[in-house]
């Protein structure tokens, strides 16, 4: 088994996200047509189906949604790092995606907690966004 936690898997409709994320930006498409805010990448818009997308920068921060504690680690490179929490993250411009909540104790962790995000760093120069309670 590997020690290193997993890299994404880029593909051109994902490539503006991951490259955003290497510079510190959490990146969403926005829809021209009706200005949905989406997340995951996605070749379409989820409202309108449209595909006159544009990509903009987040502004990182939003509530925890739902979460759970991970106790069993799903790969070796995460046995350093149980338990921790996953958690879904409603984004203030709408979208939910799901990611890491770092830097608090499992048991203070609660629904509707203050989130911004951060970027953890993985081999071959991959950030992946994650939160941390949002203290200001
Ligand atoms: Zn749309």
């Amino acid at each position: 088994m590997s020690r290193e936690k997993p890299l994404p898997h880029v593909t051109e409709t994902t490539r503006p996200y991951w490259e955003g994320a290497r510079l510190g930006k959490l990146m969403l498409q926005r829809c021209r047509r009706c200005r949905t805010a989406i997340h995951y990448p996605r070749p379409w818009c989820s409202a309108c189906w449209s595909t006159d997308l544009d990509w903009v920068e987040a502004a990182g921060r939003g509530r925890v949604v739902t979460f759970t504690v991970v106790h069993q680690p799903p790969f070796e490179a995460y046995a350093g790092d149980v338990p921790y929490v996953l958690a879904v993250v409603k984004l203030d411009e709408g979208p939910q995606m799901m990611a890491n909540v770092l830097g608090i104790e499992p048991a203070a962790m609660r629904v509707d907690l203050p989130v911004r995000v951060v970027f953890e760093r993985r081999s071959g120069g991959f950030c992946v966004p994650q939160f941390e309670p949002a203290r200001d």
